[in-house]
């Protein structure tokens, strides 16, 4: 196994407007990343961030959450040297007639931390090409996919709408309660990989992952399911918190909507591609996402007034305990 690339080190975002004193670690591949936390003897009190090219101008990707918050000081993972795992074999476990509702649409596995340019290259190498992209190219592959970064047009969804399965290793609970790494392909349902010659491929000993196919349904939905609602609701109300002029151009739009057919249809296909996102990744009932985006739009509205700047009763009543509520 390669040698641990690691040591002290400054990060700083691309702009050089946050910087964080920290370790880095620069695992070469997933054994590697996994050997280094087979060795951790408390999982968890393992601070890790795992960071892109710092393009983001948020703090989303700064090793420490938080300028005040030392407790979370934690390992900088870059991924831009990591290989491709499976290189070779990774690509042979798909279903043959995937996808059936894009046949011209190809799969491509991409390592997460390469970046979008060398992205670019591998494709036109293969006579490939994104049909959408951003204004520029330098950011990884996982950090645009993180942070939804989109091209122009209200119709091309971002570049993590083009996922059809990811690859992560994840730090969950095991059977007692004791924090487990796994090594997990995540698909939504009817995604790419064969069961059969996934399963096949894991027998011989070819690899170690596990698939969680399906996410919205049966075991993986009690599994998953809570944690990815809160996780929706805290990222939104963060998005929310944090960027105010994404919120006051989303209330602006529905105002367009109701003068302009053209807005309308846009809106009314925005609403219709987040309710299929939320059910796909919640797996909550028809009931439970309407009360969920209901809670969602009161906290539009309350932000866009800044109520929770108020000390009185009727802001305090609808602005209060708002992560519980979101998650
Ligand atoms: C010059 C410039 C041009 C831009 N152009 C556009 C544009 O046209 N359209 C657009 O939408 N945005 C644009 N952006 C924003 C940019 O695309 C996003 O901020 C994107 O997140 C940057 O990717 P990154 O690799 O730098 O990620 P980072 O900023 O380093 O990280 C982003 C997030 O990804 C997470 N992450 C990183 N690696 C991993 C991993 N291996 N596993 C799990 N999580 C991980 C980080 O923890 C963090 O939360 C631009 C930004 C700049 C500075």
């Amino acid at each position: 196994m390669a040698a641990l690339d690691s040591g002290p080190f400054v990060w700083h975002d691309w702009l050089t407007r946050q910087d964080a004193l920290t370790t880095y670690f620069k695992p070469k591949s997933v054994e590697q990343l996994l050997a280094f936390l087979a060795t951790v003897p408390d999982l968890r009190k393992l601070r890790m961030r795992a960071v892109g090219s710092g393009h983001s101008t948020s703090d989303v990707a700064r090793p420490f959450r938080l300028a005040r918050d030392d407790k979370r000081a934690g390992i900088a993972v870059l991924l831009d040297a990591m290989e491709l795992a499976f290189a070779e074999t990774g690509g042979r476990w798909w279903r043959s007639d995937f996808p059936k509702e894009l046949p011209g649409e190809k799969l491509h596995r991409v390592r997460a931390g390469m970046s979008i340019a060398e992205l670019n290259q591998e494709l036109a190498a293969r006579g490939l090409a994104m049909a959408n992209l951003g204004s520029y190219d330098g950011q990884t592959v996982i950090g645009a996919i993180a942070t939804g970064t989109h091209g122009s047009g209200m119709a091309t969804g971002p570049l993590a709408d083009l996922v059809a399965s990811i690859e992560m290793i994840a730090i969950l609970k095991d059977p007692a309660g004791k924090p487990a790494v796994k090594h997990l392909r995540i698909e939504p349902k009817d995604g790419p990989t064969d069961p059969a010659t996934f399963g096949a491929a894991h027998a011989r000993g070819e690899h170690d992952l596990e698939l969680i196919a399906d996410l919205a349904r049966g075991k993986a939905k009690e599994r998953y399911a809570p944690i990815v609602q809160k996780l929706m609701g805290r990222a939104y109300y963060e998005l929310i918190e944090r960027d105010r002029d994404v919120l006051l151009m989303q209330i602006h739009s529905y105002v367009g909507a109701g003068i302009d057919e053209q807005a309308r249809d846009a809106v009314r296909r925005c609403f219709a591609r987040l309710y299929d996102l939320v059910k796909r990744e919640s797996g909550a009932s028809m009931a439970e996402i309407k009360h969920w985006f209901a809670h969602g739009m009161l906290h539009n509205v309350m932000a866009a007034i800044r109520a929770h700047e108020l000390d009185e009763e009727w802001a305090r009543a609808l602005t209060e305990n708002h992560e519980e509520e979101c998650g």
